[in-house]
């Protein structure tokens, strides 16, 4: 025992200790002393739609009495029906097969092993590799993994990763070229084209990203040029494109898929987190009819886990989805994101220290740089990714933050309320954020305007 930790308590990755935590009602979190905190964050961007929502835990409630489980291989049951039709519903033309699991890793994981099954059925053996980003997030599992491109994450498991080739994600914000924004967006595209070629590209099954970036990035969104490129790219090597809208989709950033900002028809979707919304774990592949066909009449898809399709997560999550459209909180997420967005780009006059505000609806971040005009990151040493979010925790707020190692963005922190915040809310976490920033500034010995 360690740190009053339990031995058996596996939860923690570090000795970082956190209260522990009491209940949750829409936008806040109480824990055992009975300290109040604004989840800014939604946790880890899950609980879309708030704490305690009444009506889904009624729904789990009704879904609990009746069966909690009942094996895929054996039953089909009602609320994963009904999800699924759901969810299929809201995906662009002709992604209408679901396949549930239990998070965003398995969800990743599905989509992979689906693209090679396809290939197979096509008679395309030789295509089995998956390009894509760096920095990005895909999960924590092996094969997630090793399409991940963070490297502080994967290099321990280097030697039992099938580590997938990457080409830089669209930092354009970070060039300083003579190019237009939409100019680098193409050069970034064809970044893809060229790695097809150097990898041979009767090789190349698929590519995989995430539409508007997660943790990884900080919310990076890609100017417009870049995804009619993407998509073209794919299109004429014959390459799916993976959207990895795990923390995207379910409405955070304003639409339904984060890809529907720009038409752009992903071949099949990774979702999860805004779909449980914190009330189950539930993830989902969603894959093109043909796509799924082509699998099962070449013998049938070789994957599933043990608790997919649970009723009682599917229950949950069918109700988070009636709540998200009864409550309107797409359009909630468009509004309150375009508000709480400019709030934040409206600090940058104060905090000369924030070098980027960036993101699409309440998928939102901000970065913090030694020198805005040369993006030029903290020095790494201030661990400012960990000190501001621990400033933050202390004064109530709850902020996501990382810091990418060995790639250019540096730390940055996502600001991410569930979609049902109040204009209140709002000047509350500004409130908080603004005061957390003046006391690591004044820590860091960073200068602050007037
Ligand atoms: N993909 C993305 C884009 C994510 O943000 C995450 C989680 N942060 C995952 C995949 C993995 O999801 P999980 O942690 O539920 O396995």
């Amino acid at each position: 025992m360690s740190d009053g930790l339990p031995p058996s308590n596996l939860f923690y990755q570090t000795r970082l200790r956190r209260p522990q935590l009491a209940r949750g009602a829409g936008v806040y979190l109480w824990d055992s002393a009975g300290k109040r905190y604004l989840d800014g964050s939604s946790g880890a961007m899950v609980s879309n739609i708030g704490h305690s929502n009444p009506a889904v835990l009624a729904a789990m409630r009704r879904q609990m009495e009746l069966s909690t489980f009942g094996y895929r291989l054996h039953f089909e049951n009602e609320p994963a029906e009904k999800l699924a039709t759901r969810i299929a519903g809201r995906m662009p033309e002709g992604l209408d097969r679901v396949f549930f699991v239990s998070g965003g890793s398995e969800a990743v994981e599905s989509c992979l092993k689906l693209a090679r099954q396809y290939a197979i059925a096509r008679g395309q053996a030789q295509r089995w590799k998956v390009i894509s980003r760096f920095p990005s997030y895909h999960g924590s599992t092996l094969g997630a993994l090793g399409v991940t491109g963070m490297s502080l994450m994967s290099a321990p498991f280097a030697p039992m990763l099938r580590e997938s080739p990457k080409i830089p994600a669209p930092t354009c914000y970070l060039d300083r070229d003579a190019l237009t924004l939409e100019q680098r967006g193409l050069r970034y595209a064809r970044m893809l084209r060229e790695e097809i070629l150097a990898q041979g590209p009767e090789t190349v099954l698929a590519f995989i990203m995430e539409p508007v970036g997660g943790a990884s990035t900080g919310a990076l969104v890609a100017p417009d040029s870049y995804y009619a490129e993407i998509r073209a790219i794919c299109d004429e090597f014959g390459i799916l494109l993976i959207c990895d809208e795990v923390m995207s989709g379910a409405g955070r950033t304003g639409r339904y898929l984060a890809s529907e900002h720009w038409n752009l028809r992903p071949d099949i979707v990774a979702l999860s987190k805004g779909f449980g919304a914190g009330y189950a774990p539930l993830g989902a592949m969603v894959a093109d009819g043909r796509i799924a066909e082509a699998v099962i009449d070449n013998g049938g898809f070789i994957h599933g886990h043990t608790y997919a399709g649970n009723p009682l997560a599917c229950a949950a999550g069918l109700a988070v989805l009636e709540e998200i459209d009864r409550l309107d909180l797409i359009t909630a997420a468009e509004q309150q994101g375009q508000a709480l967005k400019a709030r934040l780009e409206a600090t940058m006059e104060r905090f000369p220290f924030i070098g980027d505000v960036r993101g699409k609806g309440l998928l939102l971040a901000f970065e913090l740089v030694a020198e805005r005009a040369t993006m030029e990151p903290l020095p790494v040493g201030l661990n400012a990714h960990l000190r501001l979010v621990d400033i933050a925790y202390d004064a109530g707020l709850i902020i996501y933050s990382r810091r990418t190692r060995g790639g250019r963005i540096g730390d940055h922190f996502l600001v991410c309320p569930p979609l049902i915040v109040s204009d209140d809310q709002i000047d509350e976490i500004m409130e908080k954020l603004t005061a957390s920033l003046e006391s690591f500034a004044r820590e860091a010995g960073l200068p602050v305007g007037e």
